[in-house]
Formats: C-alpha cells, sequence, structure tokens
C-alpha cells in the first residue's frame, strides 16, 4: 500500500481503531461467526468513516495453539500449510460478504513474536509472572501434553458420555481432566496419563485492583452491553488468579526465558496482541495508535465467550507493563445466531458455511441485511430460511427498493431526470414540506444516537422506517394527474423525496454497501458525509441524476423448501451421525462389560491369593483407577 493511503490517526480528531475478535484459523467460518464480529465491526467501521473520522478496521486469523497443531497432525500437512490454506479461505468468504478491513492480517509473524515478546518480559520484570509446577494429561501416544479440552470422557456429575476435560456441554459443569470417568486423549483414544510441567502464570491476582478501576471507568464512559459487564463483574467478584499462559506445544510464539524452549505462549494470552501487531504488519507507525489513548477510542467487536480475554486477561497485561497503551473503550458483544432452531453444525453439513451463502445467488446486500436485521444483541436469535426470504420480499423490495426506484423512475420519465426546483417551506394542497422534513430529522437523529451507541439492529430499523415513510409522501402525491392538477406540491414532493433517496444511499452504506453505492450512482453523486440534520436540498435543483436499477429481485417461496434440504444436513450425514451414536453406545457398553469382568476376575485372582497382572483388560480402565486424585485446578 502507498504510504499516502496508509491511515494514521489526526491529533485533535475523533480516531477510531475497531477490532472484531480474530476467527480461528481451523475451520471456515458460518454465518453466526461472520454476524458475531467481523460483519458488525465492518457496519461500525464504514458508518465512522462516512462520519468523517480517521477509522482504522483490524482483523486478522488467529492461528497458533492446540488446535491448528492437533489439526494438522489430520490432515497431514504442516501447522503453517494449514494455515495458509485457511487464511486465504477466510479471507475469500469475508470478502464476498463485502467486509472492509483496512488490513486482515495473521498472527503467525515476526511482528507478532516481537511485540507479544516485549509484553511478556514487562511483565516478568515487573513482577507479574510467576514459575509454577502443574500436573497435566499427556498422551503418551502421540507424546504430547493434552490441552484440556482435547481430553473427552464421562461427566463425573450427569455421566453424560462425551464430556471435554475443560467442560461438559450436557450439564454445563466446568470440570479439570482428571476428573472425567474413562479419559481419553481426543485424537487417537490413548488414556493420558498425569505428568508434571512448568508454566509461567499471569498474576492476575496482582493486577485485580488495577483491572477493577480500569473496567469501571471504561465500561461506564464507553456505555458497555449488559452482557459485556456482568460477564466481567462475574471475573473480578469471584478473585482474579493466575493464569497459565505458557503451553506444552511446539506451534505458537516462543518463549524468551531459558529453560522454556519445548514451551510456547498460551495462544490465548498471544491472540489479543494479534491486533497491535497485525497493525505493526500494516504500518510502522503502529504506536500512533496503540500507544496513544489520549487520541484514539478503541471499539471492539466479539461473540460473549470471547469478552473475558479482552476485558480482564488483555487489560490486565497492557497495565502489567506500565507502558502507556491505547485501551477498550467500547466493547460490543453478540450472543449467539442459530440455525433453524438447532446448532450450526461443520461436522453434520447443517447451516450455511463458507461460501454457502454465495452459491445461493443471493447477492452480500442481502445477506448482510438479513443477519444485522437478526443480530443477537440481547439475546440468541435464529437464522430461518422463511424469514431470509421474507426479509428480501417485504422489507427490501417492496418497502426500502421500491421508494428508491418510484422516485428515479418518475424522476426521469417525467421531469427529464432533473432534480425539481422547491420550497422547503412550501405548505398548500393539504401538504406542509416542514413537517415532512422535521419527521425525517428526527428518525435521522435516532438513526445517529443508534449507530454511535453501536446498537446497530436499532440503527438498520431505523434506515427502513425512512423508506416507509418515503413511500407515504409518495401515496396519492405522485402521478400524472398530481404532477397536472398540484405542480408545486408533486415537485415538492419529489425535491424533498430525491434528497431522502440520496440521504438513504449513505445511511444504508454501513450495511448494505453495493446498495449504497448502487443508490449514489442513479442519483449521480458521491456519497454524503452521514450528517446529524437532513438537507432536503443536497441535490440542488437542476441536478441530472443517473438511470434506475433495480436494486432487489424477488425470491420465489419455493426456494426455501430447496435451500432447507440443501443447508440443513444431507441424508447421509445423518445416518453417519446415527451409525456414530449406536458406535459409541455400544462401545460404551463393551468397556462396561470389560470392567465387569476385570472385577470379577480380580475378585476370583484374590480369592485364589494370586497377584498376577490382568493385561488383557482394557488399560483405560486400569489407568482410571490407578489415577491420583485430581489436582488443583489449572487452567
Ligand atoms: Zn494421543
Ligand atoms: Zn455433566
Amino acid at each position: 500500500m502507498a504510504k499516502q493511503d496508509i491511515i494514521l490517526p489526526i491529533k485533535g480528531k475523533n480516531n477510531i481503531l475497531i477490532t472484531s475478535a480474530l476467527p480461528y484459523v481451523n475451520n471456515v467460518p458460518h454465518l453466526g461467526n461472520v454476524v458475531g464480529s467481523v460483519l458488525s465491526a465492518d457496519v461500525y467501521s464504514r458508518f465512522s468513516k462516512l462520519r468523517g473520522r480517521p477509522t482504522l478496521y483490524i482483523c486478522g486469523t488467529d492461528e497458533y495453539g492446540t488446535a491448528t497443531e492437533t489439526k494438522a497432525l489430520e490432515t497431514k500437512q504442516t501447522p503453517q500449510e494449514l494455515c495458509d490454506e485457511f487464511h486465504l479461505k477466510h479471507k475469500e468468504v469475508y470478502d464476498w460478504f463485502e467486509i472492509a478491513f483496512d488490513h486482515f492480517g495473521r498472527t503467525t509473524t515476526k511482528k507478532q513474536t516481537e511485540i507479544a515478546q516485549d509484553i511478556f518480559l514487562k511483565l516478568h520484570k515487573n513482577g507479574y509472572l510467576e514459575e509454577r509446577t502443574t500436573r497435566q494429561p499427556y498422551c503418551e501416544s502421540h507424546q504430547s501434553f493434552l490441552a484440556d479440552r482435547f481430553v473427552e470422557g464421562t461427566c463425573p456429575k450427569c455421566q453424560y458420555d462425551d464430556a471435554r476435560g475443560d467442560q461438559c456441554d450436557k450439564c454445563g459443569s466446568l470440570l479439570d481432566p482428571f476428573e472425567l470417568i474413562n479419559p481419553h486423549c481426543k485424537i487417537d483414544g490413548a488414556t493420558p496419563v498425569p505428568r508434571d510441567t512448568t508454566h509461567i502464570f499471569l498474576r492476575l491476582d496482582k493486577s485485580q485492583p488495577d483491572i477493577e478501576k480500569w473496567f469501571t471507568k471504561s465500561s461506564e464512559e464507553g456505555a458497555w452491553p449488559q452482557n459485556g459487564i456482568s460477564i466481567t463483574k462475574s471475573w473480578l467478584d469471584k478473585g482474579l488468579e493466575g493464569r497459565s499462559i505458557t503451553r506444552d506445544l511446539k506451534w505458537g510464539t516462543p518463549i524468551p526465558l531459558d529453560g522454556y524452549e519445548k514451551k510456547v505462549l498460551y495462544v490465548w494470552f498471544d491472540a489479543c496482541i494479534g491486533y497491535p501487531s497485525i497493525t505493526a504488519n500494516y504500518t510502522d507507525e503502529w504506536e500512533q495508535w496503540w500507544r496513544n489513548p489520549e487520541e484514539v477510542k478503541l471499539y471492539q467487536f466479539m461473540g460473549k465467550d470471547n469478552v473475558p480475554f479482552h476485558t480482564v486477561i488483555f487489560p490486565g497485561s497492557q497495565l502489567g507493563t506500565g507502558d502507556k497503551w491505547t485501551m477498550l473503550n467500547h466493547l460490543s458483544t453478540t450472543e449467539y445466531l442459530n440455525y433453524e432452531n438447532g446448532k450450526f453444525s461443520k461436522s453434520r453439513g447443517v447451516g450455511v458455511f463458507g461460501d454457502g451463502a454465495k452459491e445461493t445467488g443471493i447477492p452480500a446486500s442481502v445477506w448482510r441485511y438479513y443477519l444485522l436485521a437478526n443480530r443477537p444483541e440481547t439475546g440468541d436469535t435464529q437464522f430461518e430460511w422463511k424469514s431470509f426470504i421474507a426479509a428480501n420480499n417485504s422489507e427490501l423490495l417492496n418497502n426500502f427498493g421500491n421508494f428508491v426506484n418510484r422516485v428515479i423512475k418518475f424522476i426521469n420519465a417525467k421531469l427529464d431526470g432533473a432534480v425539481p426546483e422547491f420550497s422547503p417551506d412550501y405548505k398548500g394542497d393539504d401538504f406542509d414540506a416542514a413537517a415532512v422534513i422535521a419527521d425525517i430529522n428526527e428518525t435521522l437523529s435516532s438513526y445517529v444516537a443508534d449507530m454511535e451507541a453501536v446498537k446497530l439492529r436499532s440503527g438498520l430499523k431505523r434506515v427502513m422506517e425512512l423508506s416507509a415513510k418515503g413511500n407515504l409522501l409518495l401515496q396519492g402525491r405522485v402521478d400524472n394527474a398530481n404532477l397536472t392538477n398540484s405542480p408545486e406540491r408533486t415537485r415538492t414532493v419529489l425535491g424533498i423525496a430525491i434528497n431522502l433517496v440520496y440521504l438513504l444511499a449513505s445511511l444504508s452504506s454501513p450495511y448494505m454497501p453495493s446498495t449504497g453505492a448502487s443508490i449514489a450512482e442513479q442519483v449521480n453523486a458521491p456519497l454524503l458525509t452521514i450528517p446529524d440534520s437532513f438537507n432536503p436540498q443536497a441535490l440542488s435543483a437542476g441536478h441530472k441524476i443517473g438511470t434506475a436499477a433495480y436494486l432487489f429481485t424477488r425470491i420465489d417461496d419455493k426456494k426455501e423448501k430447496e435451500w432447507r434440504e440443501k443447508y440443513g444436513g444431507t441424508q447421509a450425514s445423518r445416518l453417519a451421525e446415527e451409525e456414530a451414536k449406536a458406535k459409541k453406545a455400544a462401545d460404551k457398553a463393551r468397556d462396561k462389560e470389560r470392567k465387569a469382568a476385570r472385577k470379577a476376575q480380580k475378585a476370583e485372582e484374590e480369592a485364589k491369593g494370586k497377584t498376577g497382572e490382568t493385561t488383557d483388560l482394557p488399560l483405560r480402565g486400569k489407568v482410571a483407577e490407578e489415577q491420583a486424585p485430581p489436582p488443583a485446578a489449572a487452567p
């Protein structure tokens, strides 16, 4: 990028730095991932730019960590090859959704190592790090320590047989991997053994007072949403503890300490550092954005599961360095988008993943509209094909598209394509121009207020309200008869209407960039800077508009069935799932049988006074019984 195109903050201006949670690289994103952070951040970034502010939007793929290393083992690639492949896949999906990152980078870079190690060493120097020895599950079969969620087994609380070492998805209990009954390695099924390992812990307990002080101020000033506040509060109320920030892995940022050559930084300590490091790969002047809290406001977008990393761990790391940092000002969190009353599932082919949206042939603007109108801001929401089609046909086409199209067409057909001359003070024939303009202004003010507060659903509603008002304005006032009988009123109505169309180009553009661009082309003027009040003569009398083009096309209701079948999981995948379930149940029954047999044998041997090994019995059960009681929870 040419140096003059680099976006930097300008002293004295309202400079906005935007991040969306870095998507993890080892999977293609689904619609819920898209709306949760990248799309929402994109809307705000586009809005902020249209308000004339220096705005930088940074994102990238989060590439280090166990999950990548493990997946690369499965796909027989190097972790780097896997990341290269998926980084591109992510980029393609976001490009199609018209996400306008200023830079889409990645975490596996030299800058990441430099910045992460610098933060690490400063925390070390300032006494925020300490070494602790913990006991971790180790898989002797593939010779590696196992992250908690790579240990699977039966939940000791509710007996669910598919619990993970960190959590049971059925009863929600937080678990320690050693608590699981019949624990096994997710990768090869071997039984993990406990093994000691030494790690570095970040002393969040020591940072707690500073984090609390910062949180109180930032959450108030930035008007954080309720879920962000309560998640952070619950962490602080429980009392922060030291958290391990290193892992026994190869694929990660190296640790700049002697004796730690075989370990790397934990991906969650590392991931948030990706924001400054990706910015550093965008410009050498990255510190103008990241070490400039007086001049820069930081807006961060994420799903609610990412909140503590952005409101506790990363701020704790920043504060502990003693350096000056731009810190989170406005937090935007979302709940979950579900798919047709269920969950998105890649393995079962349920939901729209990767380029699935593109395959429908429906333009990105319609997808963006639907996802943002259903953005899970205060609770979970649903993706449903029926309402997706209804949104296109009745909201976009009948309301929004119809208004724009009628005005452009009529002016071209009857007024020679020129904006009519009129007075905004016109009053007559049961029509009061000033009242109509005041009404538009009121909705515009609400739009601006909503957008400034990052209430994106509500902002989009205002756009639709304005086009509905436009339709009402035209109703019974714009046709040949009116043009002959009531020429002044008709010109006034059309003058206001074409300027409302022009305003809508800008207001809709953050949500539907192609639509906004098409309207701008149809009125033959560049997008307006989003104003605080409506100027009904922004396009002045005599301005020649362009030709009409359809913004949206009708979707046949029959498509609902077709798409639902296509994206609802195939018959084969459903069958495979049933089979896997049955197999699991059979395995479980067999395990039980063996255990019972072993007990019986043991009893028999004891009765005979023998102490022989019982080698023919499953290792899994044996180690589980020999295992020491679970150690204190390691995060
Ligand atoms: Zn293993
Ligand atoms: Zn459970």
